[in-house]
C-alpha cells in the first residue's frame, strides 16, 4: 500500500501515518523527520536544511525528492509507505510521479486531512505555553509565529497539490478536526473503498436501503392500489362524500353512477348472468300480458 497524507503542519499528519504503519505494516515516510536527522547528524544536507527549516520554509525540491528516491528503495519499503510532509510542492509531486512510474509502482490513495488553521494556531499556543511551564524544551519551529510562516508556506505551495491529485481521480479528503480515532475511522473507510459517512440530511437520503425503503415500497404500493382500484370503489367514496357534504347533487349522482359501474363489473364478469337476467324479465312481462288478456276475456 501505497499512500500520501496531505494536509497544513499541526494536522494530525504524524499520528495517523503511526497508525497506517503498525495496522499495515508499512513504513512512514516523513521528510521532516528525515531532515531533522540529517540536521542532527551534521551531513551536508542538514547544513543546508538547517536554517531553512528553523524559519519556517521550504528546503529546495531537488534536497526533499533525493532524499525520497533514496529511501523508497530501502528494503522496508518494499511493502509500502506513507508519505507525510512530501510531496509538498507541484514539482515534488511530478518528481514523485516519475520515481513511481520509474519502479512501475502506484499509488493506492491520497488523503487530505481537513483542518480550520485558527485552531491549530489556538492549540499550539497552548501547547507551547504547558511546555514552558513545565520547563520542557520546544523545537525551534515550534511556536505560533513560526508556525503562521508554515501555514503561508502550506497555503503558496502546498495547497495546490489538493486540485492536482484531483485531477487524477485520487484525492480524499477527511475531517482532519474530528477526534483522532473518527480520522483513523474514515481514513480506514476509504482505503477500504467503502463509501464515506454522510452528514445528516444526506444519511437520511441514502438510508433508503433497508427499512425506510421497505417502508417508501410498501407506501408507493398502497398508492398505486388506490389508483388501480374498480370503478365500483368510486361511487362508494363519492356517496360517503354526498352524505358528509348533504348535497343533494351529489348524493343524487353517487347511486346513478354505483349502478352503472356495478353494471359495468357484472357485465364483465358474467356475460351469462346478464342475459339470464334479461330472460327472467322477458318472462315476467309476457306473464303479465297473458293475466290482463285473460281479465280482458273473462269480462267479455
Ligand atoms: P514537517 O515536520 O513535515 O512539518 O517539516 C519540518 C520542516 O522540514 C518544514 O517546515 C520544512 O522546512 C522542511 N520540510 C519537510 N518536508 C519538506 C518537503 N517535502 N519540502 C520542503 N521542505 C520540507
Amino acid at each position: 500500500m501505497r499512500l500520501i497524507l496531505l494536509g497544513p503542519p499541526g494536522a494530525g499528519k504524524g499520528t495517523q501515518a503511526q497508525r497506517l504503519v503498525s495496522k499495515h505494516r508499512i513504513v512512514q515516510l516523513s521528510t521532516g523527520d528525515m531532515l531533522r536527522a540529517a540536521v542532527a547528524a551534521g551531513t551536508p544536507v542538514g547544513l543546508r536544511a538547517k536554517s531553512i527549516m528553523d524559519a519556517g520554509q521550504l528546503v529546495p525540491d531537488e534536497v526533499v525528492v533525493a532524499i525520497i528516491a533514496d529511501r523508497i528503495d530501502q528494503a522496508d519499503a518494499r511493502r509500502g509507505f506513507v508519505l507525510d510532509g512530501f510531496p509538498r510542492t507541484v514539482p515534488q509531486a511530478e518528481a514523485l510521479d516519475r520515481l513511481l512510474a520509474e519502479r512501475g509502482l502506484k499509488l493506492d490513495a491520497v488523503i487530505e486531512l481537513k483542518v480550520n488553521e485558527g485552531i491549530l494556531i489556538k492549540r499550539i499556543e497552548t501547547r507551547v505555553a504547558e511546555m514552558t511551564a513545565r520547563g520542557e524544551p520546544l523545537r525551534k519551529d515550534d511556536n505560533a509565529e513560526v508556525l503562521k510562516g508554515r501555514l503561508d508556506a502550506y497555503r503558496a505551495q502546498t495547497a495546490p497539490l489538493a486540485g492536482y491529485y484531483q485531477a487524477k481521480g485520487q484525492l480524499k479528503a477527511v475531517d482532519g478536526m474530528a477526534p483522532i480515532d473518527d480520522v483513523t475511522a474514515a481514513i480506514d473507510r476509504i482505503l477500504s473503498g467503502q463509501p464515506a459517512a454522510k452528514k445528516a440530511p444526506k444519511k437520511a437520503a441514502q438510508k433508503l436501503t433497508g427499512k425506510a425503503a421497505k417502508a417508501t415500497q410498501a407506501a408507493a404500493k398502497k398508492k398505486t392500489k388506490a389508483k388501480a382500484k374498480p370503478a365500483k370503489a368510486k361511487p362508494a367514496k363519492a356517496k360517503a362524500k354526498a352524505r358528509k357534504s348533504g348535497s343533494k347533487k351529489t348524493a343524487k349522482k353517487a347511486p346513478k353512477a354505483a349502478r352503472k359501474a356495478a353494471k359495468g363489473v357484472k357485465k364483465g364478469k358474467s356475460g351469462r348472468k346478464a342475459g339470464a337476467a334479461k330472460k327472467t324479465t322477458k318472462g315476467k312481462s309476457v306473464q303479465r300480458k297473458t293475466k290482463s288478456r285473460r281479465r280482458l276475456t273473462k269480462a267479455s
